[in-house]
């Protein structure tokens, strides 16, 4: 099949082995729209720099193919790809000042001297540093050398940008702001962006469209409000965003949704992502700020409410976390805006529990 027009890069079958033995990717098939912003998300080992290095070209696939523009790109070297590339160590040149940082690539390209120092300034404004072309990267802080390192990934204007953890030797503030600032970027630019991390926050506040991977493989690949409102399996529902669980089993099925039965007998209803058979195990996830708490007794609790013992109510400012006991043991946390929280949430009370069927999703364990 042909790659559609907006279609910028594809990924067919792609496999890596670096051993022979074990696969740091599986079995890859990705399209990459020109122009999107997609992060590949995953915990620590789960193949997205394998990836995102195959496609810049620093490592061959053991199987499939990569298309770039609709050509397979196995035979072009890194540079010849036009690919910039933001590793996930600065990767600086020491002995060079920030300018002959930037300028590299140019040079590289056997861009002339004037050319290269019009567009290096233009790259050093671009990521605000315009007066510190004449610095070494040791006299930089550790996000202003991240910028630097931007500058030169996007100072020959290539169509399509790679960065791996770029901004995880950063802390929390000047993270934030990053993240906005190489978002702004890629919408004045219109380029391509690959980034990869394993914060599913960031993941959430910079993406067009989120992959998780797992295992050398891609779980779901959505937009982050799909990723987060249906999660297709258990593993991504608990990566991305926070998640309550209760252990049951299949009770029923009745189109899209599935009814859980916990051990104690209560039924729930829930959206069924991948949830088996009647009679299969079955978890249970919910979203905190999903959860009303109310006062109930427990013989007058309705439809697709629990009994539950305040356990733990903590204060932040804008809304509480009440930790909350459930009958058979298990613990699950409401998320509750502070002006809407009851009154007499305190640890003790006997509470009722309840949300919408529709925000309750049911995986197979
Ligand atoms: P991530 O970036 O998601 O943390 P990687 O792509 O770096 O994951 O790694 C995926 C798997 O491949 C891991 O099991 C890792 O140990 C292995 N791996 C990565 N790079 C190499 C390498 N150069 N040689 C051998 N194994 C590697
Ligand atoms: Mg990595």
């Amino acid at each position: 099949m042909a790659a559609g027009s907006d279609t910028l890069v594809r990924f067919q079958g792609v496999e890596k082995s670096y051993d022979g033995v074990r696969f740091a990717v599986r079995h890859l098939d990705l399209d990459i729209a020109r122009g999107e912003f997609l992060t590949l998300l995953g915990p620590s080992g789960s193949g997205k720099t394998t990836t995102l290095m195959m496609l810049a070209g620093f490592e061959q696939p053991t199987a499939g193919e990569i298309l770039l523009e609709g050509r397979p790109i196995a035979r072009l070297p890194p540079h010849k790809r036009g690919i910039g590339v933001v590793f996930q160590s600065y990767a600086l040149f020491p002995h060079m000042t920030v300018g002959e940082n930037v300028g590299f690539p140019l040079s590289v390209r056997g861009i002339g001297r004037a050319e290269r120092d019009r567009r290096v300034a233009r790259a050093l404004d671009m990521v605000r540093l315009p007066d510190y072309g004449a610095r070494r990267p040791s006299q930089l802080s550790g996000g202003q050398q991240q910028r630097v390192a931007l500058a030169r990934a996007l100072v020959f204007e290539p169509p399509l940008v790679l960065l791996d953890e770029p901004l995880g030797a950063l802390d929390k503030q000047l993270r934030e702001e990053m993240q906005l600032e190489i978002r702004h970027i890629h919408e004045r630019l219109g380029v391509t962006m690959v980034y990869v991390t394993h914060d599913q926050s960031e993941a959430l506040t910079m993406s067009d469209r989120i992959a998780v991977f797992r295992d050398g493989a891609i779980r779901q690949l959505d937009t982050p409000q799909a990723l987060y409102e249906r999660p297709a399996d258990a593993f991504v529902a608990g990566f991305v965003g926070e998640n309550n669980r209760l252990a049951g089993r299949v009770a029923e099925r009745d189109g899209d949704m599935a009814a859980i039965v916990l051990a104690d007998g209560r039924r729930l209803w829930a959206r069924r992502a991948d949830a088996g058979a009647e009679g299969s195990p079955a978890i249970l996830s919910v979203r905190p700020e999903r959860i009303a708490v109310a006062a109930a007794a427990a013989d007058d609790l309705g439809e697709n409410a629990l009994a539950a013992t305040v356990a733990e109510v903590i204060y932040l400012g804008d809304h509480v976390r009440v930790r909350l006991s459930l009958a058979d043991g298990a613990e699950i946390t409401a998320k509750r805006p502070a002006s809407a929280a009851m009154a007499g949430l305190v640890p003790g009370a006997a509470v009722a529990v309840a949300w919408q069927p529709e925000h309750a999703v049911a995986f197979a364990p």
